[in-house]
């Protein structure tokens, strides 16, 4: 039995391949009815399951190939975050952003909307300008973003084919400084709360709820060749943290990314955890939702009012920020975006009624859930109103999947 990272999926595929050529690729899309790609299984949905045949893009790994003049990189999809950045920063590049860890495939994280945190950063996809992918006839075809489909052709979901390369935007190296503030008062940041996520190149806001007065922490990462921007001190009053933090208390901090406002590169700072290190706790579900940025302090007071109802299932929350992007499937699509993530206890009768609990407070947030974290069903008509550009998907996947080789229940419950 196949599970994912959590183990709360058991993949229903019959077979995993991991295919060791582009033309090996091919034959298995075409010899199989259904088929879906997989990339590191750090999706806590079902979102990459299928009945038919998993296949494992990490044997087709072409080297990392950077194109300075046009300031991209031709990535392998199956290639890790953690290989990407390195190889990059060898060579004096960067990407705008990455996520809380480094372990995800660039293709799965791509097909999801996979995001940091920061203001002016969009999601991990608006990176992308051209998409290589097996399709379900087997023909290996290309997309760039002059396409008039584009938007629509790298976070999908997997549902368009096997990604094999991508073409990502890059930029000069830069180094960062992560500092952590612990035990900020919550009207305070109720209250500032837009002038803490301006504050740096990149925020995030933790708790627990367990304190009704208390946020644990906030994590600033500064550019230390940023603009010159009213730091996290000016605005909190308060001094940053003189010991390492961990996300989650009581989790061993040699896990976390270096902190004390020490300088170093931005793929040593911007994630969260350390490649090498279990990310997170390891044992958990987690949800996400994304909703304007403007009700940011709204919805921390929304949720410290069910803090009592949600002990016992959370483990930690997170709020982050993303700005918008025009990418037809993105949960930050067309509005500059504030995160609402959940760590859970590994236990679903547990989290299904705080959940629940969750979801009926944001539900005036107009939230859209996080593609690859758990969330409770959505109805076609309520997945039509969050997303107004999923009739173009439609038309698109079927015109490049007619017999729906790459679909599964998840996509078709959700877009039908
Ligand atoms: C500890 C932890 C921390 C996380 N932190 C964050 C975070 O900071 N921010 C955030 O937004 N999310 C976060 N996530 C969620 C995670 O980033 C997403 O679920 C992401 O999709 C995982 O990438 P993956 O390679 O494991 O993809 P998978 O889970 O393997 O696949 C996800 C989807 O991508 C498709 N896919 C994968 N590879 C390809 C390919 N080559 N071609 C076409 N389709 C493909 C699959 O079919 C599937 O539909 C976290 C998850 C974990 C476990």
């Amino acid at each position: 039995m196949r599970v994912n990272w959590s183990g709360n999926v058991q993949f229903s595929a019959a077979d995993l391949v991991v295919p060791s050529s582009v033309e090996e690729l091919q034959q298995v899309v075409t010899g199989s009815a259904r088929v879906r790609a997989l990339g590191t299984a750090h999706s806590f949905s079902t979102v990459a399951d299928t009945t038919g045949t998993l296949i494992s893009t990490s044997g087709l790994k072409p080297p990392i190939e950077v194109l300075p003049d046009e300031r991209v990189a031709v990535v392998p999809a199956g290639a890790t975050y953690a290989e990407v950045a390195t190889a990059l920063h060898r060579e004096g590049w960067a990407l705008h952003n990455l996520g809380s860890l480094p372990h995800i495939s660039v293709g799965g994280a791509c097909s999801t909307g996979t995001h940091g945190s920061g203001n002016r950063l969009g999601n991990l996809s608006t990176a992308v300008v051209g998409v290589e992918l097996v399709r379900a006839d087997g023909r290996l075809v290309r997309s760039t973003v002059d396409d008039p489909d584009f938007s629509g052709m790298v976070l999908a979901l997997g549902c368009l084919g096997v990604v094999t390369r991508l073409w990502l935007r890059i930029e000069p190296a830069f180094d960062v400084r992560q500092q952590v503030f612990t035990d900020v008062s919550r009207d305070l940041v109720v209250e500032r709360v837009q002038e803490i996520f301006e504050s740096a190149y990149s925020v995030s806001i933790f708790s627990s709820f367990t304190d009704p007065q208390l946020m644990e922490s906030i994590w600033f990462k500064a550019r230390t060749d940023g603009p010159e921007r009213a730091g996290p001190e000016s605005v909190l009053g308060t001094e940053p943290a003189d010991q390492p933090q961990h996300p989650i208390r009581g989790q061993d901090t040699a896990a976390a990314t270096e902190q004390g406002g020490v300088p170093g590169a931005w793929h040593e700072r911007l994630p969260h955890f350390r490649m090498g290190f279990t990310p997170s706790v390891g044992h958990e579900l987690q949800s996400e939702f994304l909703m304007p940025r403007a009700v940011a302090g709204e919805v921390i007071e929304a949720l410290h009012g069910l803090g009592p109802d949600l002990s016992g299932a959370l483990q930690v929350f997170e709020m982050r920020t993303i700005a918008g992007d025009d990418l037809w499937l993105s949960p930050s699509r067309g509005r500059d975006s504030v995160a609402a993530h959940f760590t859970w206890r590994p236990e679903w009768e547990i989290v299904r009624p705080a959940l629940e609990r969750v979801e009926s407070v944001l539900a005036p947030f107009d939230p859209r859930p996080h593609w690859g974290k758990v969330f409770l069903d959505r109805s076609l008509q309520e997945m039509d109103s969050l997303y107004p550009e999923l009739p173009r998907f439609r038309e698109l996947r079927d015109a490049m999947d007619p017999d729906r080789r790459f679909g599964n229940s998840f996509v078709e419950d959700l877009i039908g």
